[in-house]
């Protein structure tokens, strides 16, 4: 069992399922571009925070896609991403 639950995992696997790897590979990079625009667009008062948070949650669930696409366990993602916290306690001083 992942340390790092990714939520609704069983729903993410069916639409992986359903249109396949290079496809959702394909979505998650324009999801990127989208929550990059959206911050710039916001910063510049161009469009409301809503609007960054609906890309924020497009990205989450892309992102979560490439999780379960690039490292089906999760072991890898956990060992580092326990790594880069501990990074950053020891950045902070703090347990
Ligand atoms: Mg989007």
């Amino acid at each position: 069992m992942s340390y790092r639950v990714i939520e609704d995992r069983k729903l993410l696997e069916d639409i992986i399922g359903k249109f396949g790897n290079e496809e959702q590979i394909s979505i998650f990079i324009e999801e990127c571009g989208e929550a990059l625009t959206a911050i710039s667009h916001f910063r510049r008062g161009r469009i409301s925070i809503e609007l960054v948070i609906e890309e924020l949650v497009d990205l989450f669930i892309t992102l979560n896609q490439m999780r379960i696409i690039y490292d089906p366990t999760g072991e890898e993602f956990d060992k580092i991403y326990k790594y880069k916290i501990q990074r950053i306690r020891t950045i902070l001083n703090v347990e």
